[in-house]
């Protein structure tokens, strides 16, 4: 999960990042919101999460224009205590939700893994590839219900590669999604994880698909007639 921290104060931005980095989650900082919304457009991001007081272009306009494209990010914004005019106002503006500031810290995780659970209506909320599951809400991972232990990196890839099992995943997005803009593109932190995760959740899980990226697949499938 890739998410943008928009916050004007610069201490709360920085305690943000390293929070929801230690989550797991890839995070981008934002000061202010034209830098929010020049981020946002180079930058897919699943979630951002926007403080509504902020200096030149505030959280409604930076709100609006976020989500005024094709595939936008989920938001969740952050509004002064008492605020509720503003916080009509932000849900006016397409936020998916709001935290009233100053909010407990797993208050907000809890919110942001609430929010993605939305995001695939539908979907059972426990990923399930074979004999491997992935519990988002708990984060828990086990093979043939037996847990494994994983770093939060390890985590995050995996929580993606299970999302779009079946499908190839380029190196590109995996840094898209799973890492923050900190990382060298040029670096082979991907190879890197993903080895590491392989060794834990077992080689036969994650396919190479040279000069294509990698695909989750259930190694005890059997194949369909169809190809
Ligand atoms: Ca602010």
């Amino acid at each position: 999960m890739r998410l943008l921290v928009v916050e004007d104060e610069p201490d709360l931005r920085s305690a943000l990042r390293r929070g929801l980095a230690r989550e797991g989650y890839a995070v981008d900082e934002a000061a202010d919101g034209i830098e929010a919304v020049s981020r946002a457009s180079f930058v897919r991001y699943d979630i951002v999460v926007l403080d509504l007081n902020l200096p030149g272009l505030d959280g409604v306009e930076v709100c609006r224009q976020v989500r005024d494209r094709e595939d936008p990010p989920l938001v969740l914004m952050l509004t002064a205590r008492d605020a509720i005019e503003n916080r009509i106002e932000g849900l006016d503006a397409g936020a998916d939700d709001y935290l009233v500031k100053p909010f407990d810290f797993g208050e907000l995780t809890a919110r942001l893994r609430a929010l993605t659970r939305r995001e695939t209506p539908g979907r059972v909320e426990l990923l399930q590839v074979g004999t491997l599951s992935l519990d988002p809400a708990t984060r828990d991972v086990e093979i043939d219900g037996e847990q494994i232990e994983l770093t939060a990196k390890e985590w995050s890839l995996l929580n993606y590669l299970m999302r779009n099992a079946g499908r190839v995943v380029s190196q590109e997005e995996l840094l898209e999604h799973v890492w923050d803009d900190q990382v060298d593109p040029f670096t082979n932190t991907v190879r890197v994880q993903v080895g590491t995760l392989r060794r834990k959740v077992g080689r036969e899980r994650i396919e190479t698909v040279i000069g294509a990226g990698y695909r989750l697949r259930d190694p005890d499938a059997v194949p369909s007639a169809s190809g």
